[in-house]
């Protein structure tokens, strides 16, 4: 079964609402994360999105998104994950039996509607490590793109979204830079 999960789903598109080739960031605002939140179910009522929940949930985005990278082999940024462990620590999870569907942890019931959110996303997250599953979710090995994928490949040996694309663009630059150089650059 080689289909991102929903979690997997989840979390790449969290991962993907910044985009590195265009330089834009769906989530720059709080707003902005509010919204993206209601359009995924994930916040409701009428409590909103403040300025510290949107600043925890660009440390976790950083961080999941530094981890991801180095599922293709890049080096982490050791302050980026430490931040986003910190900003996990304000997202306190409960063990439950289940019973409703939606998986045996929640949300700690304290939290506030905009924390109880984003701790779903730190679920999601948290359900991908677990089962060892995050393993195929991957930032792109190209910098310049950075897009986070689903490596549907039997040996989870992809490092590029995009073969086509991005794969031919770092064997290109290898290539340049053989020419010019005569040394293996990556
Ligand atoms: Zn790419």
């Amino acid at each position: 079964m080689l289909d991102a999960p929903a979690s997997a789903q989840l979390v790449q598109a969290f991962a993907n609402t910044v985009d590195v080739e265009c330089g834009t960031d769906e989530l720059d605002t709080a707003g902005k994360l509010d919204a993206w939140l209601r359009e995924r179910d994930l916040l409701h009522g009428g409590e909103r999105v403040h300025a510290q929940d949107h600043a925890l949930c660009l440390r976790m985005r950083a961080g999941i998104r530094e981890e991801l990278g180095a599922h293709v082999g890049d080096h982490t940024d050791p302050a980026l994950l430490h931040e986003a462990t910190e900003a996990l620590r304000d997202l306190p999870v409960v063990v439950t039996t289940g019973g409703d569907a939606s998986g045996v942890l929640a949300p700690a019931p304290h939290l506030t509607a905009a924390r109880k959110a984003l701790a779903a996303l730190a679920i999601a997250w948290s359900e991908l490590a677990v089962t060892g599953e995050a393993a195929r979710l991957k930032r792109c090995s190209e910098h310049a793109c950075a897009w986070v994928f689903w490596d549907t490949s039997k040996n989870r040996s992809r490092r590029w979204c995009s073969m086509r694309v991005c794969g031919n663009r770092a064997k290109a630059r290898r290539y340049a830079a053989r020419q010019t150089t005569g040394k293996t650059v990556e």
